[in-house]
């Protein structure tokens, strides 16, 4: 019999109506004769909800504590959703993390998850049950919870779809697949009908919010194929993610994201040699600032700039320790922008094909927008342009490449 997990986000389960509704498509589900794990999260708002409760008792909650607090949000909408499937007949357990075992490490409040074990899932399916999951929670070695990220209960919806080894992973959600962009912004944007890991990992790692970027990274590694798809709606087969087949490289680009919430920081007058460039990035990474672009200019006089993007929120922490930084290997000076945006464009069809680049850049051109920063990988274009400038770029290069049928070809 073939099991399939699901896993019903929070506007999904954000009332006791959307609850019913709920029941009913798994209940739907379990009649078409498959095993069915539906991991869930908190009802819409519950996470943000806890979070406020403890600041206001807190500057600084303690992490343990939050963790044991903001866990409650899934406990209550997985004991929701089996009390409804109970009362429309299907028999039906709900499980905590502790229960089955989700081990994780003792990171609270950003915990990775080490090992899932599942007897107690195989033996309640065995017996004829639904089981329901609640997402975003873990234990530590020592039995404490944990959770795993804003976002996270996708991640607990792949692991399990991984180690129990389920046919398939489907994520419902409140839209109806992975667009092309997001459509408050372009509205051209279309739903795509698949797209590759890859791609997926790019997009959610860019900003694109219908899938967590550590449950993709888990659905590759295991191989995990996943349906993005509504649960408000059911005309639509949403979004297929999987592995890379030939016919995805004739499209060159799958997807635009934006990603408004850029900063920019410059060192300049840095000396030419060995080390230095260690001695800048070893504290920001050591503070768990993720750096994301870098650029090194060097000038004639054998003094180099650098330039480098982290996400607006760590801007003052990583000023403070760029500012030091500076004076302890004598650089000239520093600088930064707090308002930069950066747009990306995505397709595996970049590996095999030439000029993507380049016609990027004569679309934003065409906009009079400057181009401050570029990065490349082999299946994806950065641009850091002013925050002003962002949406504009987006809309431009989203209807050149993905606008209408054939207007990608380059
Ligand atoms: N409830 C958690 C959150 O709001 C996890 C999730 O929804 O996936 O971040
Ligand atoms: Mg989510």
């Amino acid at each position: 019999m073939a099991l399939i997990v699901q896993k019903y986000g929070g506007t999904s389960v954000g009332s006791l109506d959307r609850i019913k509704a709920v029941a009913e498509k798994v209940a739907q589900a379990c009649g078409s004769g498959q095993q069915l794990v539906v991991v869930v999260s908190a009802m819409a708002g519950e996470t943000n909800r806890l979070f406020k409760l403890a600041e206001q008792l807190s500057e600084a909650p303690y992490p343990r504590e939050t963790d044991v607090l903001v866990a409650t949000g899934e406990q209550v909408s997985a004991a929701l959703l089996a009390i409804r499937l109970h009362a429309l007949g299907y028999p039906t357990v709900s499980f905590l993390a502790h229960q089955l075992k989700i081990l994780t490490d003792a990171r609270h409040g950003q915990a990775r998850i080490k090992s899932v074990e599942c007897p107690r899932i195989l033996q309640a399916l065995a017996e004829g049950n639904i089981v329901v999951v609640a997402g975003y929670q873990g234990i530590n070695d020592n039995g404490d919870i944990t959770t795993l990220g804003r976002g996270a209960s996708d991640l607990t919806a792949v692991a399990l779809a991984a180690v129990l080894k389920a046919s398939v992973c489907e994520i419902y959600t409140d839209v109806d697949g992975v667009y092309t962009a997001d459509p408050n912004i372009c509205p051209k944007a279309r739903r795509l009908d698949r797209v590759s890991y890859d791609e997926m990992l790019e997009m959610a790692g860019l900003g694109a919010k219908v899938l967590q970027l550590r449950s993709v990274e888990l659905a590759r590694r295991y191989r995990v194929p996943l349906v993005v798809r509504s649960s408000f709606y059911n005309g639509s087969e949403g979004t297929w993610v999987g592995e890379e087949d030939r016919t995805m490289e004739d499209v060159l680009v799958s997807g635009v994201t934006l990603d408004n919430n850029q900063s920019k920081i410059t060192i300049s007058g840095i000396e030419d040699r060995p080390g230095l460039a260690a001695r800048i990035f070893g504290p920001i990474a050591g503070a768990g600032i993720v750096v994301d672009m870098i650029i090194q200019n060097a000038s004639a006089d054998g003094r180099a700039d650098m330039t480098f993007t982290v996400a607006r929120n760590d801007l003052r922490r990583a000023l403070e320790l760029i500012k030091t930084i500076a004076d302890e290997i004598g650089a000239g000076g520093t600088r930064f922008e707090d308002q930069v945006a950066k747009v990306s464009i995505i397709g595996v069809g970049m590996r095999t094909h030439a000029g993507v680049a380049a016609r990027m850049f004569q679309i934003l051109a065409a906009e009079g927008i400057n181009i401050e920063m570029i990065a490349t990988s082999e299946i994806k274009i950065s641009v850091v342009v002013n925050t002003k400038y962002g949406e504009l770029a987006m809309r431009a290069l989203h209807d050149a490449f993905l606008g209408q049928a054939g207007a990608e070809a380059v």
